[in-house]
């Protein structure tokens, strides 16, 4: 047991004290964890865009103060009652969505969508007792996604934590907590693209640049990158990309442009851009017949989806994921020995690092698109 186990810690987290403004470096008080509750010393965590999108609390629920964070890496500093899988040490990655391994999601093998721990971005406390873990001065900070890694210490279920080789370079494999599995698995698990086929991929973040990581890995021979920041075609040459559409080039829908360019559509999309236009191009551009389109961008809370029902009759298929399929505490390991064996590179996803205290600027880099991944290192 550690010396911390058992009482309150005080420590340095990024504290959201309303929307859109700067995170602040605040004293909090993370409480011990509580049954099936592990408490987690982040050493790495990396800004995805979900975080942006319910700091900015535009198009979704305000709920502050909040922690944000969820693609980290760390190390386990003391677990609660009941938790027989993890002790003070080990090596983990949380994620978003968790694994609670006896509801019906969990015992079949075709979802990831725990009825337990699944993805909920509106609770801001923890499922055991409805409260907060982290405080300031006895004021409860909401909690985001269950995970909350822009913080020294977490308090995290379970079953949201993944036990990892502690061999693997947490500053690296952090990545894998969210932007990198979630595209990698949306087309290796959910679009399966076959050999020589064709692939357009919507977003060219973290998220999309996996996704058509994975297209090249399955073979794929088309891969058509969609995005609206010229920027990002130099670097997603990279990753397998190796024809680019910008929708403001066209007077067009995109969704026209590339079935002219693939003789009446392509054979798999994945959208990675959380914008309906997009989710409704990559869903139209697939090609009848066969086609098959995978949403994983965030929508917003108001958001409908619309298109004319003879895109569906006409054999088209529409398909969604969170975490792309992956099971966060069978599947991730797995994928971290696939960069400790070299079949996954993830260094050229991390284009910044900054220290814990320049959160912000990691901020700014994603806002400018900049940014593929920032790092953001809690030892400064
Ligand atoms: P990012 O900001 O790094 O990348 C998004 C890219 O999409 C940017 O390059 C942007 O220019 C581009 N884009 C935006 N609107 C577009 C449009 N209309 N057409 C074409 N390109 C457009 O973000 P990210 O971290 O890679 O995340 C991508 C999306 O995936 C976000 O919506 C995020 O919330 C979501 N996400 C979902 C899951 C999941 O499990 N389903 C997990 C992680 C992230
Ligand atoms: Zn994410
Ligand atoms: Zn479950």
């Amino acid at each position: 047991m550690s010396s911390t186990a058992g009482q309150v810690i005080k420590c340095r987290a990024a504290v959201a004290w309303e929307a859109g403004k700067p995170l602040v470096i605040e004293e909090v008080e993370v409480a011990p964890p509580q049954a099936h509750e592990v408490r987690l010393k982040i050493l790495f965590t990396a800004l995805c865009h979900t975080d942006v999108y319910f700091w900015e609390a535009k198009g979704q629920t305000p709920l502050f103060p909040r922690i944000f964070g969820h693609e980290a890496g760390g190390i386990v500093e003391s677990v609660g009652e009941g938790v027989t899988e993890l002790q003070p040490g080990d090596h983990v990655l949380p994620v978003f969505t968790g694994e609670c391994g006896e509801c019906r999601h969990c015992k079949s093998e075709e979802s990831n969508m725990c009825d337990l721990l699944r993805i909920n971005t509106d609770r801001g406390h923890m499922i055991n007792d409805g409260k907060t873990r982290f405080s300031k001065n006895g004021q409860p900070i909401y909690h985001f996604v269950g995970t909350s890694t822009f913080s020294e210490y977490t308090v995290v279920h379970v079953g949201c934590v993944a036990k990892i080789n502690p061999a693997a370079p947490l500053d690296k494999v952090c990545i894998l907590s969210c932007g990198i599995c979630t595209g990698l698995g949306a087309t290796l698990n959910v679009a399966k693209p076959k050999i020589g086929s064709s692939v357009a991929i919507f977003g060219l973040g973290a998220v999309g640049l996996s996704a058509a990581e994975g297209a090249r890995i399955a073979g794929a021979a088309r891969i058509i990158g969609v995005d609206l920041n010229p920027s990002r075609f130099e670097e997603a040459k990279k990753f397998g990309v190796n024809e680019f559409v910008n929708p403001k080039d066209h007077d067009k829908p995109v969704q026209e442009v590339i079935a002219e360019m693939t003789d009446g559509g392509v054979d798999r999309s994945v959208e990675c851009t959380g914008s309906i236009q997009a989710m409704i191009s990559a869903f139209e551009c697939v090609h009848d017949g066969w086609g098959v389109a995978v949403l994983v961008g965030v929508p917003n809370k108001d958001d409908a989806f619309k298109t004319h029902p003879m895109n569906f009759l006409n054999e088209r298929t529409l398909k969604g994921t969170f975490y792309g399929n992956y099971k966060p505490r069978t599947d991730l390991p797995s994928v971290v020995e696939k960069y400790m064996n070299k079949e996954l590179e993830l260094e050229k996803f991390i284009t910044h690092s900054v220290p814990f205290s320049e959160i912000n600027k990691a901020f700014d880099y994603m806002l400018k698109g900049q940014s593929i991944r920032c790092i953001i290192r809690m030892e400064e």
